[in-house]
């Protein structure tokens, strides 16, 4: 399969193995993870952000009820919320989740703006676990005809060792674990140049025990994301 459906297949893999309750999608254009994810019955909250609210608008509708939705309920109604925001920008209703994705979105941010979007997703949402997906520049010569960066947005391309730069010290600072991974094929004689995505699996690190959950004070806080859809069934 192409490399982004693979990308996904790596979310879902982890969402059967791990059954968050509740997952955001940060990014997460036109919902087409958020509309896989959406028959994973442990799932109790799916929300979904992006800073362009004309992408979301194209298919969130597609995300309503169908039939067999109330066929073959779960044992729990399933809430979808979609927000208009900027990963750089903290709002409450982002807090507390199990799993937080990131796919293929921080290389579209200004460096400045990683360290916001670290700070965010890391220091406040304060995930259970997060999944952050990005190219691997080591690939690049691998990929024919790509002169540049992959795509004409891109505002950097890390190397593995810059991408495992960057995770680590994100581990130290609040206090996750990570594991490095990734999708796309590994040409046999080239395997240390690894991934052509690169994936972090971070988690939470609770080897100090449990760390007091954040509590999720929403009314007294300012609410920066504009909400775009929300439904429950
Ligand atoms: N996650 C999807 C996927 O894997 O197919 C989409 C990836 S697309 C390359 C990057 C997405 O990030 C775009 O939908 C873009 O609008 C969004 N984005 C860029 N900057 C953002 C920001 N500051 N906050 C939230 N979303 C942002």
């Amino acid at each position: 399969p192409p490399l982004y459906i693979q990308r996904y297949e790596f979310v879902i893999d982890f969402v059967k193995k791990n059954k968050p309750k509740k997952v955001v999608d940060l990014g997460c254009n036109d919902c087409t993870l958020l509309r896989k994810l959406k028959f994973h019955k442990e799932i109790e909250l799916l929300a979904g952000l992006d800073i362009d609210c004309a992408v979301i608008r194209d298919k969130m509708y597609e995300l309503a009820p169908i039939p067999t939705d109330y066929l073959q309920p779960g044992d729990h109604p399933l809430t979808i919320e979609l927000y208009q925001g900027s990963v750089t920008e903290r709002d409450p209703r982002t807090k507390g989740f199990d799993l937080v994705t990131s796919i293929e979105l921080i290389e579209h941010l200004q460096l400045e703006d990683v360290d916001r979007f670290t700070e965010v997703v890391f220091g406040y949402m304060a995930p259970v676990a997060a999944i952050i997906s990005t190219p691997n520049a080591d690939f690049n010569p691998l990929l024919p005809g790509l002169t540049g960066f992959r795509h004409y947005d891109h505002k950097f391309e890390w190397t593995k060792v810059e991408f495992q730069t960057w995770a680590l010290k994100v581990c130290r600072e609040f206090g996750y674990v990570v594991a490095f991974t990734g999708v796309g094929q590994i040409p046999a004689q080239e395997e240390s140049i690894g991934f052509c995505s690169q994936i972090g699996v971070f988690q939470i690190d609770r080897s100090g025990g449990d760390a007091p959950r954040l509590q999720n004070n929403v009314a007294e806080e300012h609410l920066p994301y504009r909400v775009l859809y929300n439904v429950v069934y």
